[in-house]
């Protein structure tokens, strides 16, 4: 029998078993076994997992452990300061590309208001998701352990929150992407960029048929999405994006006033 000692820091403490929660405990095995799969068995998706030190010394995913080895194990979190040691990410997750999977359909909307670049269809089988993570670099979102579990996926983060208003302020703190909001950036109905339109007057006709009169009474300033066409303007759906945006930063402030005087 092996034995190993090992911890979990932050949030990956949400995988396991309150008696195992953010301190030591020991585990035995037999077979040899690399790390990523005897951090798997415990509960934790290697997607989840941006460090691990045994013995002090940041080892990859495939490193064997060995009898008495005391592993750390470290979650994607952008702020935590590891500089100096290997991360396990073949890039930063900074880039702030997803695909969701078919049950996150209003986080998908809410980080499109957002600008963000968010990959969503309703038919998407777990392969396809899975796919698409890996070749084009997107963080994979779901509510489901075992597609996160999947090998081939390096980028991905088990979404804990159920409510939508809540996915998306547990998304943005997690990786820390308050600073890249861009509203107006994306299409909310299919993803698309959206851009300025330079010169109303030659889509006037576009306009005219797609746009509520009452819009185009007052509205000299539109943008439209390049892959379905769809206009935007500033009104009372911006100001609700704005309202939007407000909110999550307020609940954000007020979690982090929590946090200090807790
Ligand atoms: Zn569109």
């Amino acid at each position: 029998m092996e034995r190993v000692t090992l911890r979990f820091y932050e949030e990956l403490n949400d995988f396991l078993p309150s008696h195992r929660r953010k301190r030591d405990f020991e585990i035995a095995f037999e077979l040899p076994r690399s790390v990523k799969d005897l951090i798997e068995s415990l509960g934790t998706p290697h997607v989840e997992v941006d460090l691990i030190l045994v013995n002090g010394v940041s080892v990859g995913f495939d490193h064997i452990v060995g009898n008495g080895d005391r592993i750390s194990v470290y979650p994607v979190f952008e702020s935590l300061d590891i500089a100096g040691v290997t991360r396990l990410r073949p890039a930063p997750l900074r880039v702030p590309r997803f695909v969701l999977d078919v049950h996150l359909h209003v986080l998908t909307r809410r980080l499109r208001m957002l600008g963000f670049d968010a990959w969503w269809n309703n038919h998407a089988e777990d392969d396809e998701l899975a796919r698409c993570s890996v070749r084009e670099k997107r963080i994979l979102l779901t509510r489901d352990l075992g597609l996160l579990k999947r090998s081939v996926v390096t980028r991905g983060l088990f979404v804990r929150a159920t409510d939508p208003e809540n996915q998306i302020i547990e998304i943005l703190d997690r990786l820390d992407l308050y600073d890249r909001i861009r509203p107006f950036a994306r299409c909310i109905r299919c993803n698309g960029a959206i851009f300025p339109i330079r010169d109303p007057e030659a889509v006037r006709d576009e306009i005219d048929a797609s746009v509520p009169v009452g819009v185009r009474n007052w509205c000299t300033e539109y943008r439209r999405c390049e892959a379905c066409g769809r206009f935007y303007w500033k009104g009372s759906h911006y100001a609700r994006m704005l309202e939007a945006v407000r909110r999550i930063r307020r609940a954000r402030a007020a979690a982090r006033t929590r946090l200090r005087s807790g």
